[in-house]
């Protein structure tokens, strides 16, 4: 299968700020607009438009132990953009600031209008440190925070953002298309809009700089900006442009080399890490695995696990838990249960560690049928270190085993947290319906569209769940009129944004 999700991202992002690149290449940065510039809102929209497309694209992944680890970095950064004063408290209301990670094997990380990034598995699969992974993605960050990607739609003036979403859109709809003919023709024209692409050399530069700033008071290691852009110097020295489309967008330029041979020379004689960061390689080898590599690949890392005499953690742990998973995948779970016994052996001087290797124990066992050995993994995990991945792996197993309620509890504190977390939407949802709560279940339902941006899709289950609580039925549920309330002023709220997405997009006709 063809993978399109974030390839087909990139072209589209490369294709909208394509429209206004033959402006952006005047010396310097162009000025942050006048009234008429492109506001912080509109810009929103206009990536909530393309976030909705890639939550719906097939190789768009929900997983949450990938999730909890780019958070791990991403968080940090935030924080320290926002003590920096690169990101605007008025950014910080704006943007999304979420990622969504994308199955592809290629290397790539790009930033969308609206504070939405893409990442693909194939980066977090290639990169050695997680100081690597926080470089590119403060690089990222940093053309968000600079206004990059909206200073080059601002200086488009007969092209309204609207336009460039329609297009966007439309070229999404056409990288998707089964048919052969016009994927090698949509591929003829990527090659031909990310030719004039990319971002101006000045922005890219800037990206460098504040990034790598953003990254070091974030407490990540500076040498992992210099080891990353060694990496991406090696691929652009091979020629490696397919698997490395992050090069084609942010291409290394002669300056962007000697700014970064400058700091390097700063970091000279520094201490070489003392521990060897098993977690990363974990999750490198986890992102490996849910690539879509096949069955010959899964089946050779099986093996490869399967003969790997004694040695040191730092080189059995990536290779135990990617064969642990791949035997899992190929539902062989004889192997995967002893390579992860073996892997627990190899980290268990490492807490983190530690808990990966329980999580993905938990994993393997929740997809063999054993939900008791699954959840008493989960529970082995001390609590200071646990945190959202245990409790949505627990969620399935606990709803199933008669203990809805209790689960029903915490994810209902985890969604007033954070309102945007569709996979807790999710099992709240189904925690519901085992309760026979069907009006909340059918109001989680609408509220996991909601997170996914289909606004269309939850006021229709939110109508769904109106119409339930009007009709006739057996048993009322305690606190239905409360509930049957709180859907009236959501459903409103919802019919609103909808109604207004429409006239929208009859003004583009
Ligand atoms: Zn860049």
């Amino acid at each position: 299968m063809v993978s399109t999700f974030l390839r087909g991202a990139q072209r589209l992002v490369c294709l909208a700020l394509a429209c206004s690149m033959t402006l952006a290449t005047a010396q310097g940065l162009p000025s942050l607009g006048d009234g008429s510039s492109m506001t912080t809102a509109a810009e929103r929209k206009l990536g909530e438009r393309i976030a909705r497309e890639l939550y719906r694209d097939p190789d768009y992944i929900d997983d949450a132990v990938l999730e909890d680890y780019v958070q791990s970095i991403w968080q940090p950064l935030l924080a320290a953009a926002r003590q920096r004063g690169e990101l605007t408290s008025e950014q910080d209301e704006r943007y999304a600031w979420e990622i969504l990670m994308g199955r592809d094997r290629t290397i790539n990380a790009f930033a969308l209008p609206g504070g939405y990034l893409g990442l693909h598995l194939g980066l977090i699969g290639a990169v050695s440190s997680r100081d690597e992974l926080a470089s590119v993605l403060a690089h990222e960050l940093t053309h968000v925070t600079q206004r990059h990607i909206s200073r080059l739609m601002e200086q488009s003036s007969r092209v309204t953002p609207w336009a460039i979403g329609a297009m966007i859109l439309g070229a999404l709809a056409v990288s998707k298309s089964p048919d052969a003919a016009s994927a090698v023709i949509m591929g003829a024209q990527g090659a031909a809009v990310q030719s004039q692409l990319n971002f101006s050399r000045d922005m890219e530069r800037e990206a460098d700089r504040i990034g790598y700033g953003v990254a070091t008071q974030a407490g990540f290691d500076p040498a992992g900006f210099v080891s990353m852009f060694d990496k991406l110097q090696q691929a652009s020295k091979l020629n490696d442009n397919g698997s490395f489309p992050y090069l084609r967008s942010h291409p290394l330029t002669t300056e962007r080399m000697a700014d970064m041979q400058a700091r390097q020379a700063l970091l000279e004689r520094r201490p070489v890490p003392a521990q060897p960061d098993l977690v990363h390689a974990m999750m490198a080898a986890r992102a490996r695995v849910l690539s879509n590599p096949g069955p010959d690949r899964l089946r050779s890392w099986v093996g490869e696990a399967g003969a790997l005499g004694e040695v040191p953690a730092a080189q059995a742990a990536p290779v135990l838990y990617a064969g642990a998973l791949s035997a899992s995948r190929l539902r062989d779970d004889g192997a995967a249960r002893s390579l992860v016994g073996r892997l627990r052996a190899a980290v268990q001087s490492d807490p983190k560690a530690l808990r990966q290797a329980a999580l993905l124990d938990a994993e393997v066992r929740a997809a063999a049928g054993d939900a008791g050995g699954a959840l008493a993994a989960l529970a082995a995990i001390p609590a200071d270190l646990a945190g959202r991945p245990e409790m949505l792996l627990a969620a399935p197993l606990q709803i199933r085993s008669g203990r809805a309620a209790e689960v029903a509890q915490r994810l209902q504190a985890r969604v007033a947290l954070d309102p945007r977390d569709a996979a807790a939407w999710q099992q709240l949802a189904s925690a519901y319906e085992q309760q026979g709560q069907t009006l909340r279940a059918i109001r989680a339902e609408a509220e996991l569209q909601v997170a996914r941006l289909d606004y269309a899709g939850a006021l229709d289950r939110f109508k769904a769940a109106q119409n339930y609580a009007r009709g006739p039925r057996q048993g009322n549920a305690a606190g239905d009129h409360i509930e049957a309330s709180i859907i009236d002023v959501r459903a409103r709220a919802i019919e609103a944004i909808v109604k207004e997405q429409e006239k929208e997009r009859q003004a583009e006709r």
